[in-house]
């Protein structure tokens, strides 16, 4: 079947493309501008703030007794390894770090050929960009008690380190915003007041 892509431009193609995944690589390793107190705040990457989220989280290592992994330890480090495998695979390169095989993979000169793969890394770049923030999100983030007005649920279920099972409220809210734990659903930070009395009136 013909879509509507199919006529544009080649060239342009690429070119839009390319500036995608460029966008994609730097919202992940590119350092992180936010204004506080009226102040441009530069600040680590998401990647670099991801590795050292998981750091924080794993300890001292200074013979403390064993600090049981909380859930968002086990899926940071499920998104590290995901991130780190796939780099690997796109760029080879024995000696590079996967920050700087990203920043080659921004750089890189790609041609027409090569325009479903770049598509491909973009969306890949794109989604672990998405799920870091949410993973960041959680740690800042308070539970909600209340119904989700998406699908309904308001516990969710999840095994703890110790093999116990833990109910937690699925809403979760924090400064830039909620989100479902159950149905994904997600809302902005402009729209938490209309969550709030969506949840209130249940
Ligand atoms: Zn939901």
């Amino acid at each position: 079947m013909t879509t509507l892509q199919d006529f544009r431009d080649p060239t342009e193609q690429l070119h839009g493309a390319t500036h995608a995944l460029e966008d994609a690589i730097h919202r992940l390793i590119g350092p992180r501008r936010g204004v506080v107190a009226n102040a441009v705040h530069i600040g680590p990457s998401l990647y670099a703030n991801m590795r050292s989220d998981i750091a924080g989280q794993q300890g001292t290592g200074l013979g403390n007794a064993a600090r049981s992994l909380p859930p968002a330890w086990l899926a940071a480090i499920d998104w590290l390894h995901d991130v780190e495998r796939t780099v690997h695979g796109w760029w080879i390169d024995t000696d590079a770090s996967t920050e700087s095989r990203l920043d080659s993979l921004s750089r890189w000169q790609w041609q027409k050929a090569d325009l479903v793969q770049v598509e491909d890394m973009t969306a890949r770049v794109a989604e672990w960009v998405r799920r870091a923030e949410r993973l960041l999100d959680a740690r800042a983030s308070f539970p909600v008690t209340g119904n989700c007005p998406e699908c309904h649920v308001a516990v969710t279920k999840s095994i703890d380190a110790c093999g116990e099972t833990v109910r937690s409220p699925v809403l979760r809210a924090s400064v830039s915003g909620a989100h479902c734990q159950a149905c994904d659903a997600s809302w902005p930070a402009d729209q938490l007041w209309a969550l709030a009395d969506l949840v209130r009136k249940q």
